[in-house]
């Protein structure tokens, strides 16, 4: 096992919130097993860690824009989902004892702390897990941009982007549905945009690569997964 890097940025879909049956948009059950696992893995390893948060468990701003809702006012909604999903999280991290705090890109005062990165540096130095939540704070962007860009500006030494398919990693197919698929455990950034890989969208993965930010895709849903990703263990597909 790798030591991992002091300072992380894990991207957590807000479906990974939501019940298996979707009956139940946040799950307490889940939020609080990752809450446990989170907040154990901050104190055992001594990391610091930022968490974005995504909204597609409530609303996507794609789902209602262009039929009854205007892009941008649809792409606002998922960013005020988000902020949900990151409230419930900070609530279930402080039932296990760690400080977090909340800062959103959309001032809301008060509700959360606005982003301020050298705030949010403050925070990370001294323990606090910081959620961030309303994305970048402008639409046509999705939260994998905005946990990129993040981990870029707050100096992350990877970025970790949770999944909750179940599939762990980023395989040659649908592991799912051809039982020949393979799991790689190393990509290069321009082998997902040459064979088309689904992980992140195009915009996410241009910044990275630009930027030189790793990106560990791992599977959130199996439980001990989340740790063993903070921890540095080789679990998932590590793309650089
Ligand atoms: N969003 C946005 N700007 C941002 C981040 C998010 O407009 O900087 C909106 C966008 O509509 C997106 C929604 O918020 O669909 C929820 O985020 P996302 O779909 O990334 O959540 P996830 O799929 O990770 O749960």
């Amino acid at each position: 096992m790798a030591s991992p890097p002091r300072r992380l940025l894990l991207k957590m879909s807000g479906e990974a919130l939501a019940s298996k049956s979707a009956n139940e948009v946040l799950d307490p059950d889940i939020v609080n097993r990752f809450a446990s696992e989170l907040a154990h893995a901050v104190e055992g390893l001594g990391i610091e860690l930022g968490v974005v948060i995504g909204g597609g468990n409530i609303w996507r701003g794609d789902r209602g824009a262009g039929e009854s809702i205007e892009r941008s006012a649809s792409d606002t909604m998922g960013m005020l989902a988000t902020v949900i999903n990151a409230l419930a999280l900070q609530d279930a991290i402080e039932k296990e004892g760690r400080a977090t705090r909340v800062m959103t890109a959309i001032p809301m005062d008060e509700v959360a702390e606005p982003y301020i990165r050298r705030r949010a540096v403050r925070h990370l130095e001294k323990g606090r897990i910081i959620i961030l939540a309303a994305g970048m704070g402008n639409p046509y962007f999705t939260t994998d941009t905005s946990a990129a860009l993040r981990a870029a500006e707050l100096g992350a030494g990877m970025l970790l982007k949770g999944t909750h398919s179940g599939v762990d990693g980023v395989y040659s197919s649908d592991p799912r549905t051809d039982p020949s698929a393979v799991r790689y455990a190393k990509l290069s950034f321009m082998d997902l945009v040459n064979r088309d890989l689904k992980v992140m969208d195009l915009t996410a993965i241009t910044f990275c690569r630009d930027n030189d930010l790793a990106v560990l895709v791992f599977d959130m849903s199996t439980p001990g997964n989340l740790a063993g990703a903070l921890a540095g263990e080789e679990i998932g597909t590590l793309i650089r």
